[in-house]
């Protein structure tokens, strides 16, 4: 069991009680969605699930099995060279899930399939497509791999109707190959990004990073500069926490008050939104952070 003696006092959480979160809780059961938020017992659920309303509760739900053909060094997810087949039902069963569940702003991830020929590229944008179609008042957020650098898979998948495609670079360029996958590369990441916003410029680019992996300030200024020279719109900063002794070390643990500088200088970057916080993730209060920057 996994001690939190030793986490600064900010990083330890209490847990989630709020009523909505109960009620939408409740009523997942019989939906067969897999949300990571609760897979990874994510410590922000009652504030996305239980957001101020319902049209800003976010959740997020992960397609395409629960193993990955990568391996990257942070990462808690099963990895193997062959995951077992799609389902072909999951675009018609999510979007049907979805739609009975009357969530606000949905974030589609999944696991990185190398395996597939496409990478799962439009099995994923089948799923919007029918998620659009049967529910249209949900946002929708696609958090995709890097589909090997295959920047038609990119298109195809930013062209299916969602809203925000979000698509993440963990971590400066210096550390990516310590910290990702040998497959996951700083400037592909960056080419998936730029050609999501060309394919369809009025889409909402997005993506985060982790902080606390030994990151230099001057690196990770650059990278917010190279993020804004493609395009993207949004950026997060998140705690790296680690997963299990087998993972890598978590350098640092980042104060508030620095998450509070990084933020700002986001914004002073030109930026749209910034969420950064020890706790925040790429999906955290997506919805509202969307409602509220881009709707209003
Ligand atoms: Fe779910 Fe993401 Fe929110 Fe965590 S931060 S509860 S994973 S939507
Ligand atoms: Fe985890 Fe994504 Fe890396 Fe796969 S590609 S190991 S799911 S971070």
């Amino acid at each position: 069991k996994r001690s939190h003696t030793r986490l600064p006092e900010w990083l330890k959480t209490p847990i989630p009680t709020n009523s909505n979160y109960k009620k939408i809780k409740s009523d997942l059961r019989g939906l067969g969605l897999h949300t990571v938020c609760e897979e990874a017992r994510c410590p922000n659920i009652s504030d996305c699930w239980g957001g101020d309303s319902k049209s800003a509760a976010t959740a997020t739900i992960m397609l395409m099995g629960d193993t990955c053909t990568r391996g990257c060094r942070f990462c808690s997810v099963k990895t193997s060279n062959k995951p077992p087949p799609l389902d072909p039902h999951e675009p018609e069963n999510t979007a049907e899930a979805l739609k009975r569940w009357g969530l606000g702003y949905v974030v589609l991830t999944s696991v990185d399939r190398d395996d597939l020929i496409d990478g799962g590229a439009r099995h994923f944008a089948e799923t919007i497509m029918k998620i659009k179609q049967k529910a249209p008042q949900i946002l929708v957020e696609a958090l995709t791999g890097d589909y090997a650098g295959d920047l038609e898979m990119v298109k195809l998948v930013a062209q299916s109707g969602l809203d925000v495609y979000a698509h993440n670079m963990e971590t400066t360029e210096e550390l990516t190959p310590f910290v990702r996958d040998r497959r996951a590369k700083f400037r592909q990441s960056l080419a998936v990004l730029k050609a999501a916003k060309e394919a369809r410029p009025e889409l909402i680019t997005k993506t985060s990073i982790m902080l606390g992996l030994g990151e230099t300030e001057e690196a990770l200024y650059a990278t917010l500069k190279e993020l804004r020279s493609v395009g993207v719109d949004v950026v997060t900063f998140g705690q790296y926490m680690r997963p299990t002794k087998r993972h890598m070390k978590v350098e640092e643990y980042v104060t508030p008050a620095t998450f509070e500088v990084w933020r700002q200088r986001a914004l002073d970057a030109g930026f749209l939104y910034c969420a950064s916080g020890p706790l925040v993730r790429s999906s955290y209060k997506a919805g509202e952070a969307f409602i509220e920057n881009v709707l209003k």
